[in-house]
């Protein structure tokens, strides 16, 4: 039997909403379930203003269109992250300055920021990495000093905390993922959560492809008419519906997750206290939310010999990033650039399979495996 890396986890409820989608006779944005999900995120985490996407990527090209990112505008982020958290910048011609994560965390390293930044710096994009929360009061302290926008990329970050406040409520924008690989999915989904007033008008405007639409509809003006940029930023009500079956199971889903994250975590303490292996390091500041669950390899070719082992019995697990800073694109108009702790997760992270079918079984069978094939060398 495979183990696979991941395996999208379907509540139950998702066809029953969609159907009710259906039988409503109004499935485009904005629908019915698309404000449930909106109601949800506001009752349930506290976010202030919430508006789905059909992506993480559509939520954070909104950002850069918010923070009004123009040619040769600079945005600090960590090179070791996904291609959107660049794109959707350099989309609005803004020029991507790469930071360095830290030596025992991914997350983008604070200390290194005063020092990137330019005059023609305007934001700084932090990704949650894992679900776990970068050093958000120092990261909003230098934001507030230099007057710049703070983005999370909380893609991975749902139901998890800094100092007890939810990601994605404490910078002045934050995109979250509902893709299939995330812990709460839609197929492909995504939310941009508006935090700082000053973008609340012009956020719905930009979802509504640049048009006042939405305020037309609740009788605030009489015709709705082009008014500013934007594009059709806003799901399918049916892929709301989708979305509002997990998040009924929201608990029930992160429950499971965490447990099979912390059964890793003590499956590998041994090594790790022996010095074989680097787990997951979680600040004080931060939790963890279940999203992955990854190891640190010694080198490459150690993290390549431990892929084939667990893929010779059934077990699939992935390495994640390659640093952007080293991609074809980046290296094509930019001088090189060393980030070495970036390099050293591109290199020697491994993510192991975690989905809430897993059974506890085969963790076990993964643990033990991965123990003998370090306890051997
Ligand atoms: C998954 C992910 C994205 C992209 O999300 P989509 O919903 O697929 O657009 C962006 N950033 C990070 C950090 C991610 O993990």
């Amino acid at each position: 039997m495979m183990i696979p890396f991941n395996k999208p986890y379907m509540t139950g409820d998702e066809l029953y909403y969609i159907k009710d989608a259906v039988a409503r006779g109004k499935i485009s944005g904005n629908g019915y379930y698309t404000k449930k999900c909106h109601e949800y995120f506001v009752q349930n985490v506290g976010f202030k203003n919430c508006l789905l996407t059909s992506s993480c990527t559509d939520a954070l090209e909104m950002a850069a269109i918010l923070v009004n990112i123009q040619p040769g505008d600079e945005v600090i982020m960590p090179s070791y992250t996904f291609v959107s958290t660049a794109n959707a910048f350099v989309l609005r011609g803004a020029k991507v300055v790469f930071a360095d994560s830290y030596h025992n965390n991914p997350n983008i390293n604070a200390d290194t920021l005063e020092g990137l930044i330019t005059n023609q710096t305007k934001a700084i994009i932090v990704v949650h990495y894992a679900g776990v929360a970068c050093d958000m009061d120092k990261i909003m302290g230098i934001a507030n000093k230099y007057d710049l926008f703070v983005i999370e990329d909380a893609a991975q970050a749902i139901d998890s905390y800094y100092k007890n406040k939810p990601l994605g409520s404490i910078g002045h924008l934050a995109a979250f993922s509902f893709h299939e690989t995330k812990n709460i999915i839609a197929g492909e989904g995504g939310m941009l959560v508006v935090n700082d007033d000053f973008f609340e008008k012009r956020a719905e405007i930009i979802w509504e492809k640049g048009t006042n639409r939405s305020a037309f509809f609740r009788g605030e003006v009489d015709k709705y008419s082009w008014v500013d940029i934007g594009s059709s930023f806003l799901p399918s009500d049916v892929t709301a519906a989708f979305l509002y079956a997990q998040l009924e199971n929201l608990e029930k889903i992160q429950s499971r997750r965490k447990h099979l994250w912390n059964g890793y975590k003590d499956g590998f303490q041994q090594l790790a206290l022996d010095g074989l292996l680097k787990l997951p390091y979680i600040p004080e500041y931060a939790t963890t939310n279940g999203h992955l669950f990854y190891l640190i390899c010694d080198s490459i070719e150690q993290r390549s010999q431990l892929i084939s082992f667990l893929k010779d019995y059934g077990i699939q697990c992935v390495f994640h990033y390659l640093s952007l800073h080293k991609s074809p694109f980046y290296q094509r108009e930019n001088k090189p650039k060393i980030l070495k702790n970036s390099d050293n997760f591109a290199n020697c992270l491994l993510r192991l399979p975690l989905y809430y079918e897993l059974d506890m079984e085969d963790q076990r069978k993964i643990i033990s495996l991965i123990n003998d094939f370090f306890n051997k060398r």
